[in-house]
């Protein structure tokens, strides 16, 4: 189990979250971030940080959302840490 990051997340401008992470598990991904379950303890602490509340524990991922599951242990890999706070992530298209 592990903690996966959801819709919400999608352009994100505050990257709070990475900053609680004892384990590093964020990545960052071109318009979102991905939770690397390798070495995510389910510790809980960036559960609060997001302030659009993007992240769950991977079994309470709302229904509709459940395919981020495996998008966070597919894009994880593949996509650079990142550990400090950040600016903005790429705006979504038609939104400024
Ligand atoms: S705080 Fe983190 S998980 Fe929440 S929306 Fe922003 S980048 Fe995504
Ligand atoms: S639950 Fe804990 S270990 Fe897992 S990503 Fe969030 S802060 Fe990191």
């Amino acid at each position: 189990m592990a903690h996966v990051v959801t819709s919400p997340c999608f352009g994100c401008k505050y990257t709070d979250c990475v900053t609680v992470c004892p384990t590093d598990c964020f990545r960052e991904g071109e318009q979102m971030l991905y939770i690397d379950p390798e070495p995510c303890i389910d510790c809980g602490m960036c559960v609060a940080e997001c302030p659009v509340e993007a992240i769950f524990y991977e079994k309470d991922v709302p229904a509709e959302w459940k395919d981020f599951i495996a998008l966070n242990a597919e894009m994880a890999p593949k996509c650079p840490p990142i550990v400090t706070q950040k600016a903005p992530l790429a705006a979504p298209p038609g939104s400024v």
